[in-house]
């Protein structure tokens, strides 16, 4: 490509005039970015906090499934875009839509209790879903709707490069390890995709039905605090 090349030859004359640091729009910084060693800083707020809000307007948007036309509001996540654990939950609930974020609920209240217990701040991690808006009736996700919103979440995971995964519910978990398995199985079994641990455990709304769950969940909590920090 003719911008890769002028790109290249730009390069090679800073770097020979002794320049080190660069600030330019965008798409220029991508391609000097790519011809390092340049400190490229572009116009736009590359910073982790101004790609998540920049995803988070995106999502506040999105159509690309039917649900995107039944939400009051999009659920894109909520937490620290630095956070050592990440939680991914399945999608809003009546509470998440009416107030525009994951967890807040009935199911989040139980999260955020079992979370306290274990010694954890739910402003130290990162909260987020499959879905972003909430199916009608809290229905099953769709295959369509899971992979029409894969790609945000995608991005949320590689913006904020948790240490830890804990999958909240079997299609949490069953999305990210991209296996089939029942949550039993799942649980038995040590996971890794890259450098981050994955844990799946129960959901917390699960855990409302059958409260033998809890323990189980704060076990798994246990161990992700225990891996991140331990
Ligand atoms: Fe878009 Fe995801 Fe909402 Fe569907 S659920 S409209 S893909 S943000
Ligand atoms: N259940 C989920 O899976 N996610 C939420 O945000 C709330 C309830």
């Amino acid at each position: 490509m003719k911008d890769k090349r002028v790109a290249r030859a730009l390069a090679e004359n800073l770097r020979a005039l002794g320049v080190r640091e660069i600030v330019t729009e965008s798409r220029a910084s991508a391609l000097l970015g790519a011809e390092g060693p340049f400190n490229v800083t572009s116009g736009e707020d590359l910073s982790r906090e101004g790609v998540i809000r920049r995803e988070a307007e995106t999502v506040e948007r999105c159509r690309k499934c039917g649900l995107g036309s039944q939400r009051t509001h999009a659920v894109y996540g909520d937490g620290n875009e630095y956070a050592e654990i990440m939680f991914i939950g399945e999608a809003p609930g009546a509470e998440e839509d009416r107030q525009g974020l994951p967890f807040v609920g009935r199911a989040g209240q139980l999260l955020n209790r079992l979370l306290e217990q274990v010694g954890l701040k739910r402003s130290e991690v990162y909260i987020g879903n499959l879905l972003k808006c909430r199916p009608p009736e809290n229905r099953d996700p769709l295959q369509e709707e899971l992979v029409a919103c894969r790609p945000y979440l995608d991005k949320q995971i590689a913006v904020i490069k948790p240490r830890i995964i804990v999958c909240l519910g079997l299609y949490a978990a069953q999305a990210i390890l991209n296996v089939k398995e029942s949550m039993a199985r799942l649980r038995g079994a040590h996971h890794k995709i890259g450098d981050t641990t994955v844990i799946p455990t129960y959901h917390t709304a699960a855990a409302l039905r059958f409260p033998a769950y809890k323990q189980q969940i704060y076990d798994d909590l246990c161990r992700a605090r225990d891996l991140a920090y331990g």
